[in-house]
């Protein structure tokens, strides 16, 4: 009977334990997933579900990053900080513009002629006359806005993105050495 009993102890524990490590993957709350984009060095890849996104966003940084939406314009949308900083991805911290590329492009979102580097973003390889050439983080592929061919030299180009996608950072990135994969890799 003894024997048994161990048995039947053995199986609860057993039982138990897996029950636990089939619900660990879902039960993160914000402050784990946060801690765990915290260890990933910033020149990995994250890739997060929109669930696990969603506990450590604002509904409006979700909206915007996460289901492609567009913020509405503001009047500080082109304030120019004259700042040195740089500006990274809201969502996972990735630079992605200097401050001393934003101009003022008059339509109340923020806007750049060039990212920090080529291989910081990511260009949808479908253009579209109104809403131009889609343009993600290519660290987290959060949505970040949109590309246009009507900006300023030198590049002739204008990043109008959604100022909720951006944290803008005093200090400027050390040398950055990224190995993120380019264009539609990994993309569906
Ligand atoms: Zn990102």
């Amino acid at each position: 009977m003894k024997g048994m009993a161990q048995v039947l102890l053995d199986v609860s524990i057993c039982v138990a334990l897996s029950a636990c490590s089939r619900a660990h993957p879902s039960n993160l709350d914000g402050a784990q997933i946060r801690a765990k984009l915290n260890t990933i060095p910033l020149d990995q890849q994250v890739d997060f579900t929109n669930r696990e996104w969603q506990l450590i966003m604002s509904p409006q940084q979700f909206y915007v990053m996460r289901r492609a939406g567009t913020e509405r314009p503001s009047l500080s949308g082109n304030a120019l900080d004259h700042r040195n900083g740089t500006y990274v991805c809201s969502a996972c911290g990735n630079p992605l513009y200097r401050a001393e590329t934003k101009f003022n492009s008059g339509t109340g979102w923020p806007s750049f002629w060039q990212p920090i580097r080529k291989e910081a973003v990511h260009e949808s390889s479908t253009f579209s006359a109104i809403f131009g050439v889609e343009v993600s983080c290519a660290r987290c592929s959060s949505h970040l806005g949109h590309v246009f061919n009507d900006g300023p030299p030198p590049t002739g180009l204008r990043y109008c993105m959604n100022a909720v996608a951006l944290t803008y950072r005093e200090a400027s990135p050390g040398p950055v050495t990224l190995a993120f994969p380019r264009a539609d890799q990994g993309r569906p």
